[in-house]
């Protein structure tokens, strides 16, 4: 199976959930989050804001900015690429492209101080292979920063054996 049969195909399980459904789902992905040493000891955490389809990350990105670590979420500036931001609280986000809350904190370059990201996906196989929506953005981004820990998030309902995987396609150390 290609990549778009299978993204058409986890597209069509996710819409047997309600969003009630999906959010009470998200609840103990995010406890598993929480609880690893890499996100406990982070300083700096790259995160997603979720969308509606997505493993819900909103208390989390609340959260671990309270606890005083350096919280970054991604803004799409094109049709290729994003840029990443610092997360302060819930008003520092406006809906940007693809119906994302995107941050208009400070721009982050510092892109070596990244201990850990947290990274949603399609879907992850069991070779931590990932498959997102189809345009690449992390896949270029995540070459920026080959030493952060990377976190892979989606529903256990999204998860594949082997999922089709190119050269370019960049693996995550861990799905949760
Ligand atoms: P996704 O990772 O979102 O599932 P794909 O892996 O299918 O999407 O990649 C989408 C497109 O992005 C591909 O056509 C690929 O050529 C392009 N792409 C991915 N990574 C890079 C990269 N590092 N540099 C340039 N183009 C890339
Ligand atoms: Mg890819």
């Amino acid at each position: 199976m290609d990549k778009k049969e299978l993204r058409k195909q986890i597209r069509n399980r996710k819409r047997q959930f309600t969003a009630d459904e999906l959010n009470e789902l998200s609840v103990p992905v995010m406890n598993r989050l929480l609880g690893m040493h890499e996100v406990i000891n982070a300083k700096t955490i790259l995160l997603y804001y979720s969308l509606p389809d997505e493993v819900n990350t909103h208390e989390t990105v609340e959260l671990l900015a309270r606890q005083g670590k350096t919280v970054l979420l991604p803004k799409v500036i094109d049709g290729e690429n994003m840029e990443i931001r610092i997360y302060e609280s819930p008003e520092d986000l406006t809906e940007g492209s693809y119906g994302i809350m995107e941050p208009n904190g400070k721009l982050f370059t510092d892109y070596g101080m990244i201990d850990t990201a947290v990274i949603p996906g399609m879907s992850f196989d069991a070779d931590n292979n990932r498959l997102g929506r189809g345009k690449g953005y992390y896949d270029r981004f995540l070459k920026n920063i080959p030493q952060a820990y990377k976190i892979g998030v989606c529903f256990d309902f999204q998860k594949e054996q082997n999922i089709p995987h190119d050269e370019y396609d960049i693996k995550m150390d861990t799905v949760i």
